[in-house]
């Protein structure tokens, strides 16, 4: 089964307006006219419609890094799905790993974001990952197991087909340790043996599964290269256009 590599570009809390319109027209300068992998972005909420600008014309779409499940109404310092929509987003992170650790997100908020973003005609990033401790004490694949399980409950399969899944082991981001090429795989092919489960065979083949986790223009080849990476959520290295395109197509 072949499926088209996704690289996104998570910019998190990092870039000014300005510094984002510059990130932003170098990354289309390099990598907008690819069109064997899909590309996106993720700045800050202040910058969507920004880099939505600068996008615009190219291969490059826009995703936002959270969002909140409600559709309007008084939710202090959140956003909503229409709202992302209406200045061009097409990719919605959720469940990232620092959103669980650092603010709450629970397996049942991922499940309501989840399902907002696909009624929002969005597309859901789904991040899942263990960290070192339940690596370690091998908790690894009930902790992944649940995660999954978590996020998708109560979801078509049919809506299933479109979201991706980042499998970003928590040990591994921003800290430069990268997974092994064949620890990833292992991985995902785990998770897709749990998304099987869930949705059948065919589904699972075409969900495709991003690697997050200090992926860099050094390691992207070998981890790319594996039969179920297909593709990678970016962090550190998406902030220098060079670097992401050196992800998007590794030499
Ligand atoms: C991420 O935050 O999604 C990520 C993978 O970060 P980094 O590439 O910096 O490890």
């Amino acid at each position: 089964m072949s499926r088209k590599n996704f690289i996104a570009g998570n910019w998190k809390m990092n870039t000014t307006a300005d510094q984002a319109r510059a990130l932003a027209q170098e990354v289309v300068a390099v990598v907008g006219q690819v069109d064997d992998v899909d590309v996106a972005v993720c700045p800050p909420y202040t910058n969507l419609a920004t880099v939505a600008e600068v996008i615009k014309g190219s291969n490059v779409k826009l995703g936002a890094q959270d969002v909140h499940w409600e559709p309007k109404g008084a939710f202090t310092g959140k956003v909503s799905c229409d709202m992302l929509k209406n200045v061009g987003v097409t990719y919605v992170i959720v469940g990232h790993s620092e959103q669980r650790s650092y603010f709450g997100e629970t397996d049942e908020t991922v499940n309501k974001k989840t399902k907002a973003v696909l009624a929002a005609d969005l597309l859901p990033i789904v991040c899942v990952g263990e960290t070192l401790e339940e690596r370690k004490s091998g908790s690894m694949d009930k902790v992944i197991d649940r995660q999954v399980r978590g996020a998708f409950d109560g979801i078509s399969a049919q809506d299933a087909e479109k979201c991706t899944i980042a499998y970003e082991p928590v040990w591994a981001i921003g800290t430069g340790e990268t997974a092994s090429p064949e620890q990833a795989n292992q991985a995902h092919v785990f998770i897709r043996k749990i998304v099987s489960e869930l949705f059948g065979e065919q589904i699972s083949n075409i969900i495709r599964i991003q690697y997050g986790g200090s992926m860099k223009p050094d390691n992207a080849k070998a981890l790319l290269a594996q039969s179920d990476v297909d593709g990678g959520l970016i962090g550190g290295a998406a902030l220098k256009a060079g670097d992401f395109a050196g992800i998007v197509q590794p030499k």
